[in-house]
This record gives C-alpha cells, structure tokens and sequence, in this order.
C-alpha cells in the first residue's frame, strides 16, 4: 500500500514494505514489492517445528528481521544463498547467520560500488520509498561474518525437515542450493529463476553454471523456490535448464 507522495523527486513512500504470501509445504514468500523483482531477491521462509529457515534475505532496505522473528515465533537461522546486495543486504540483521565459505569473504568485505549495487537498484526499478525523505543513496550494504558457515553434503535440522546443502558456483563462488528430498522443493536463488537476467547474463563462470544446472536436472525436482520472479514446477525448470545450457554452449 502506498499513502503519500515523499518531496524530492515524487516517489511515493510505502506504507507496507514486504508483502506475504504463503504455499505448500509450509513456506512463505516475503517480498519487498516496491522493487522490481528483477533488482531485489525473494526471501523464502521454511517452517520447521524446532527453527525456521529463511533463504535469502532481499535488500535490507527495511530490515526483514523483526516481521520474520514474529511470524516464526521460534528461533529462526538465515542463510544466504548467494553473496550478492539483492539477496544478502538482510543477512546481517539476523542472530544466526549461515553461508558458504567462499561467499562469506565477500559478504564481510562488500560494498555498494564493489557490489555494483546502483546498476540494478535504480530511479527505474525502486517504485517506492520506504520512509519519506528518502534518496536512493541512502542505501549501504552492513557487512557481516556468519556465525557458521556450511558446505556441499550439509544438512539444515528444523526439527521434522531437512534441507541438504549444494554447494553450486557458477554466479558467486560460494553459490547454494537447498535440496529438501521429502517434498521435492529446490532453493536455487540466482542460480535458476524464470525471468530477465538483464546485466546478470552471462553468468561469471558459465562452465561452473551450466555444470550446476545439471545437477538441478538429476533431482527429482517437484518445485522450484528462486530468487526471482516467483516459483515454477518441473517441467518450467528442465525448459529453463536446457535453454540456458543451449545459450552458453553456442555462445
Ligand atoms: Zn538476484
């Protein structure tokens, strides 16, 4: 919702930051839809009864700790899945923080410039304001260290689930996934999502990318949770995947 116009360049100011959605599974959608979904990360919560998983973080223009920690109602661990500002500038918000090693490098070392931050997060893709007053240089990236970091083969405990960890580079070094066997759903953040990659095409090591995207398509994948563009089933993803790898191969 949006209830007033903010005085400098006639952006309006957001009453309401994050939208909510829920779906099966017992996982949640936060969004900030003030920004394009092309410049901004999803962040997905998975209930657990002992923990509650968030995956990906968003922006951190409004810190998404607080609402998460209300909804969860339980002791909630964060991992990002990639290092970048779109998915990591929540991170450091959070008590419990998890991410691979060589993510965690940029993560306690990144900045807007170094980050690239303004090339996606613009006058053409911020809709809103979060407070009034507010200029689009107002926002900074907090570096953080996690608290543990975890690799290929690690599983994530919420008590009556499991998310196994992939370690899949191909954008970010320390590029994740989260496999869940038991309700086929796949995290794949930056790594598989169904819409514009824009200046994020191509990937930073398309050999390593392509080789990750194939073992996406080895799981018996049911449903895929991006970090972008909103989630998609089976057969979108083997489409994606097969495009993908096809684009990068003749290119
Ligand atoms: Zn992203």
């Amino acid at each position: 919702m949006v209830d007033s116009r903010s005085d400098q360049n006639l952006k309006p100011v957001a009453d309401l930051w994050y939208s909510i959605e829920a779906f099966e599974s017992n996982i949640l959608l936060l969004r900030e839809t003030h920004i394009d979904p092309y410049a901004v990360g999803d962040i997905w919560i998975v209930r657990g009864r002992d923990c509650d998983l968030v995956v990906d973080t968003g922006s951190g223009k409004v810190n998404p700790a607080p609402l998460v920690e209300t909804i969860a109602a339980k002791p909630v661990t964060a991992i990002v899945l990639n290092a970048s500002y779109d998915h990591a500038g929540g991170w450091h918000n959070f008590s419990e923080r998890l991410c691979h090693p060589l993510d965690a490098v940029m993560l306690e070392t990144f900045d807007v410039e170094s980050a690239e931050v303004f090339d996606y997060l613009n006058d053409a893709t911020l809709k809103a304001f979060p407070v009034a007053g507010y200029q689009l240089t107002d926002y900074s990236l907090t570096r953080a260290s996690p608290t543990h970091t975890v690799d290929e083969g690690d599983v994530i405990d919420l008590g009556d689930r499991r998310l196994r960890v992939m370690h899949v580079p191909g954008r970010s070094p320390g590029g994740l996934a989260l496999w869940e066997e038991t309700s086929g759903c796949l995290f794949t953040s930056d790594m598989l999502y169904d819409g514009d990659h824009g200046l994020a095409w191509p990937p930073e090591d398309p050999v390593a990318y392509c080789a990750s995207l194939r073992r996406f398509r080895e799981l018996p994948v049911r449903r895929v949770y991006p970090g972008h563009y909103g989630l998609f089933e089976r057969e979108r993803m083997i489409e994606i995947i097969d495009t993908e790898i096809a684009l990068l191969e003749q290119g």
